[in-house]
């Protein structure tokens, strides 16, 4: 197995291959040796349990996760990467690459098509500059994973596994929250990466709850309504969701008022459950 951690395999595979990294993609490549058995170790119950990866790079996480699965799944952008992965890749049998956007693939159809019955798990080391859209997309997707551990930047790490009504939630916090429990797993720093980015990262893990607390489409209504309060966030809740949902504000102070709400509630200060409620008071007003 060609050892991609190594500077002098990773500079030889550039070369052969006339390959530079684009900043754009967030090609931030792992060189620590001890990271990524570690993300296959966390995020791989058994070897039954299927991965879908999301960013290849040069293969380094694909073939710690294709040591513990019986199949991997990888999703990638750049097709320059091809020939180098016909290469650090060759000998996994277990391993295929579909060449796709990851924000185009309609992950209920590719998972049962790719995966049948098996067990999912996402791993992978998120390109940063769409590691929200990509979680919301996992998210919302009406798809049962067994679990999701990714790679993403501390601060974006810090806001993920943060509580509703802290501070540092955001809208990607509560989409978490309302479809599992979120953990920090470990610090990775930026030394760990080629080329080295300007942020510490970390591994997070998120595991969907068994019996979720909302049907999907319920999912659907909280998160429009998560969506346009954390848009405007310092602004009353009421004014955020009049003007973010196209709605009388007497409409959005009465569904507060249903759930205990005083109209002067900031909107990150709503945990979870008020927040199903909300929505159910909301949209039942129509
Ligand atoms: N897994 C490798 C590693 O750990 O070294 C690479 C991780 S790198 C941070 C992110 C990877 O995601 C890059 O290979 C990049 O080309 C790919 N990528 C970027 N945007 C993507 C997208 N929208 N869909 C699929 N892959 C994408």
């Amino acid at each position: 197995m060609l050892e991609l951690t190594d500077m002098q395999v990773i500079r030889a595979l550039t070369k052969r291959h006339d390959f530079s990294f684009s900043k754009g993609l967030g090609q931030n490549f792992l060189i620590d040796p001890e990271v990524c058995p570690a993300i296959a170790e966390y995020g791989i119950p058994e070897p039954e349990c299927g991965v879908l990866e999301i960013g290849t790079g040069f293969g380094v996480l694909t073939q710690q996760l294709a040591l513990k699965s019986e199949q991997v799944v990888a999703v990638e952008l750049d097709r320059r990467l091809k020939p180098v992965l016909a290469e650090t890749l060759a000998e996994f049998k277990n391993i295929r690459i579909v060449w796709q956007d990851i924000m185009k693939v309609d992950l209920r159809e590719f998972i049962k098509e790719q995966f049948g019955e098996r067990e999912v798990a996402v791993c992978a080391n998120l390109p940063y500059y769409i590691t929200s859209p990509i979680l919301m997309h996992l998210l919302e997707s009406d798809v049962k994973l067994k679990s999701i551990t990714v790679m993403v930047q501390k601060e974006a790490a810090e806001r993920l596994c943060a509580e509703i009504g802290s501070r540092s939630a955001g809208a990607v916090t509560a989409a978490v929250r309302l479809r599992g429990e979120a953990e920090m797993l470990f610090e990775v720093p930026r030394d760990s990466f080629y080329p080295a980015p300007n942020v510490d990262s970390a591994v997070i893990r998120i595991t969907p709850y068994e019996t979720p607390p909302c049907t999907p489409e319920q999912l659907t209504q909280v998160l429009r309504v998560v969506k346009a309060g954390f848009a405007q966030r310092r602004k009353t809740a009421v004014n955020a969701l009049s003007s973010g949902l196209s709605m009388p504000k007497e409409q959005v102070t009465e569904a507060l008022a249903a759930c205990g709400q005083k109209e002067t509630v900031r909107f990150e200060q709503l945990d979870s459950d008020t927040l199903l409620r909300l929505t159910d008071a909301l949209f039942s007003e129509n």
